[in-house]
């Protein structure tokens, strides 16, 4: 069995198989190599079994990272239509649902096969169920200790992924190695997560599970999402609460505008004029679900259920303050076993932007969601996966080869 090769890739993700395919395809000898007996399997369980692979509106600001240019090289050089490409190729097609993202029309395991034969093509090696104890770097050359032996490389590319979903494989492989070779690690923390909630707070929402309405959310640091929201057994969900759950940190609040552009205010005193006669709560049950309807009535500084004809302006304008600044206090989040990503990771500050390269150690690159680079939900971080993945495959220097 070959030990040695030009370019050895940890980890047969999303990012790792996509270098792996590039690399191979400039002629390089290249391994791709996974402890798990599968390769790629959050693609397979992806966007619900149809992978999100990209979204046709990717910048910068779609990624939260503590250098938030960091980002700007790699997605500028390779773009989610390169990526549709590529699908075009291997006859895939998909379809755009919601802001920007796209979905492909057959299921994420032909994404996978896509990335296989890619790599396989180009005369890449795959090396499955292969556990990794130890790197060393010596002379210049990564020795790589393997349950199947020690192999050799000159280039090592990590693209072991981030901490989310330990079950299929997630490790902190990444972080330790960038450690050993001298890279800062900003803590890494669950990410487009389901916020949960303990006391009243949790009742409540039980109580309320599987109700969801349009809001907008905004955590503290982060830009306000306009999306659906979900209550569950634990607390909240859906793609509003996902994409604040990213920015949000222990002991701080959610803001959360129930009446997404619309005001409260001038709708209730267009509803007292044309309907004095309704209820208060009639009219909530007209713009949201019963059950939250009836939920919202016990808030504190809601006005009373009585007919619209007897709201005063103060009524009007408290109602309006209640419904569009719902201030929540999460007690936590539901942690590793269903963040989508891995927010924080290896410091931007120790790699080339344009290469991925250690800029502490030649011939070393960090790939994927193992970088400080998080994106939004709806197709970004796969584009993160691929545009890291390329700029680095482009950038690994041939004649350092085996
Ligand atoms: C349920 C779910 C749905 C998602 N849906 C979408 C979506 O629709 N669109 C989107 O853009 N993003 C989605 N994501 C996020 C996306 O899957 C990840 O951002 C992306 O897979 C990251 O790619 P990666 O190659 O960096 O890491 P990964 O895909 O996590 O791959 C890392 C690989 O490294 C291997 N590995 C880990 N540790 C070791 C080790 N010590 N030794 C050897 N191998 C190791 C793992 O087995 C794995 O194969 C989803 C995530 C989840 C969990």
């Amino acid at each position: 069995m070959q030990q040695r090769f030009h370019t050895l890739v940890l980890g047969a993700g999303a990012a790792g198989l996509f270098c792996g395919a590039r690399a191979a395809g400039r002629g390089l000898s290249v391994c791709v190599l996974d402890h798990s007996a599968k390769p790629a399997e959050k693609v397979r369980i992806s966007g619900g079994g149809r992978c999100n692979f990209t979204n046709v509106d990717t910048k910068a600001a779609n990624f939260h990272s503590e250098n938030p240019h960091f980002a700007k090289s790699a997605l500028a050089r390779y773009t989610p239509w390169d990526f549709c490409d590529l699908m075009a190729k291997h006859g895939l097609s998909w379809q755009e649902k919601t802001l920007g993202q796209l979905f492909c029309d057959q299921r994420s395991t032909a994404v996978i096969q896509l990335l296989l034969d890619e790599l396989d093509s180009a005369g890449g090696e795959l090396r499955l169920s292969t556990e990794v104890s130890g790197v060393q770097h010596r002379d210049g050359r990564f020795v790589v200790e393997t349950s199947a032996g020690e192999i050799e490389a000159d280039n090592l590319i990590v693209a072991t992924g981030g901490l989310s979903i330990p079950k299929i494989g997630a490790s902190g492989f990444a972080y330790e190695l960038a450690r050993q070779f001298g890279h800062e690690v900003i803590p890494p923390r669950p990410a487009l997560v389901p916020l949960t909630f303990t006391g009243a707070a949790k009742d409540n929402f039980a109580e309320l599970s599987g109700v969801s309405c349009p809001i907008d959310a905004q955590a503290r640091r982060g830009p306000e999402f306009h999306e659906a929201m979900l209550f569950t057994h634990r607390g909240l969900s859906g793609p509003a609460i996902l994409q604040a759950s990213s920015y949000w940190r222990e002991t701080e609040s959610v803001g959360i505008d129930l009446a997404p552009g619309w005001s409260v205010r001038d709708e209730l005193k267009t509803a007292k004029a044309d309907t004095p006669k309704i209820n208060l709560s009639t009219w909530l049950a007209r713009h949201y679900p019963a059950r939250l309807a009836d939920y919202m009535l016990t808030w504190p500084g809601m006005p009373a259920d009585k007919q619209l004809a007897n709201l005063s302006g103060a009524d009007m304008e408290a109602a309006d303050q209640a419904l569009k600044h719902w201030s929540i206090k999460p007690a936590g989040t539901e942690g590793w076993r269903t963040a989508e990503v891995t927010a924080g990771g290896i410091d931007t500050n120790g790699l080339s932007s344009q290469t991925m390269e250690s800029k502490h150690v030649k011939g070393l690159y960090f790939i994927g969601e193992c970088v400080d680079v998080t994106g939004w939900l709806g197709g970004y971080n796969f584009q993160w996966a691929w545009a890291s993945a390329a700029a680095a495959a482009s950038a690994i220097d041939a004649d350092r080869a085996a």
